[in-house]
């Protein structure tokens, strides 16, 4: 009997500490920065076509993806990769959960998040593209950055040269498990190409570049999350903009309501938690200013349209 009031206490003694780690408040300060209005969508727009590739999903308390969430209510979290084409090329920004992930998570993830950082798998990027007609092989891959969770599909594709921002690439000489994985990003197969963001300030954000030269695919600063992170915003053919986030924030509501990921999820994986809360800020200001846009996490899988 008393055997058993132990164990009570403890398990007490545990609900407590976990419901007050997902009740930290993680509020960011939203006044530092004005939402600037976005350029008309250029004509160019018309030769573009955004499709998502879903290489896998797991379910999580919406405590796990934001600050403050709920720990009943479920957040649908995906892995996914971005196919954007353009005319007669085509590149990814991202490549989610590759064919390798299981090898890939058994070797570089630390065991004792194992079990946190969990994942179901889909079809890989690379599987969906070859066997779907109407899609085109890239020929280029940008990351959003190089966490497991984006990088996992580079070596599936071993013609494609591998785009990261001249930080992100710095980052990756001494970026350990668990955000990045040695089995991912050290293979001699990867054809790397490092870029700088020098075309100028785009939608509030002071360094961008221009995919295509014309507009329609614009990579922006969003460093925090990791050291080189970027964000990429796409025009297509039916008027939508998309602005693509990765890891930013995993949960759209955290741009809505300024707030951080939850407290485990913030110090385990952001980089640097002043910048991220910066990018977030910036994120908030540019939705009010532009009521249209489609914001997109790469994690959040209600906001896939
Ligand atoms: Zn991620």
């Amino acid at each position: 009997m008393k055997g058993l009031k132990v164990l009570f206490l403890f398990f007490s003694l545990i609900v407590v500490i976990f419901l007050y780690i997902f009740n930290i408040h993680g509020d960011i300060s939203s006044n530092v920065h004005k939402g600037i209005k976005l350029p008309i969508i250029s004509t160019a727009s018309s030769e573009v076509s955004v499709h998502f590739l879903k290489t896998g999903y797991i379910s999580v308390p919406e405590a796990f993806s934001i600050a403050q969430g709920s720990l009943f209510d479920k957040f649908e979290m995906v892995h996914g990769a971005i196919l954007v084409q353009h005319g007669s090329e085509s590149f990814l920004f991202d490549t989610g959960l590759g064919k390798k992930i299981d090898e890939q998570f058994e070797v570089d993830m630390p065991f004792w998040l194992k079990p946190f950082m969990s994942y179901e798998k889909d079809k890989a990027a690379v599987d969906i593209i070859n066997k779907n007609s109407n899609l085109l092989i890239p020929s280029r891959i940008f990351l959003s950055h190089s966490h497991w969770d984006h990088a996992s599909g580079l070596v599936d594709f071993p013609n494609a040269k591998i785009w990261i921002s001249a930080q992100e690439h710095d980052y990756l000489q001494s970026a350990k498990p668990p955000s990045v994985f040695p089995s991912q990003v050290k293979s001699h197969i990867i054809q790397w190409q490092s870029y700088q963001l020098n075309n100028g300030s785009y939608a509030g954000f002071s360094k961008s570049y221009d995919i295509f030269g014309d507009g329609t695919a614009v990579i922006v600063d969003l460093s925090g999350h990791s050291a080189g992170s970027v964000g990429l915003f796409v025009d297509d053919k039916k008027g939508i903009r998309r602005f693509f986030v990765g890891d930013a924030v995993w949960n759209l509501d955290a741009v809505k309501n300024l707030k951080r990921k939850s407290w485990a999820a913030s110090l385990i994986l952001d980089h640097d938690e002043q910048a991220t809360d910066n990018t977030i800020a910036k994120l908030h200001a540019l939705m009010n200013a532009n009521p249209e846009l489609i914001i997109i996490p790469a994690h959040d899988l209600s906001t896939w349209q």
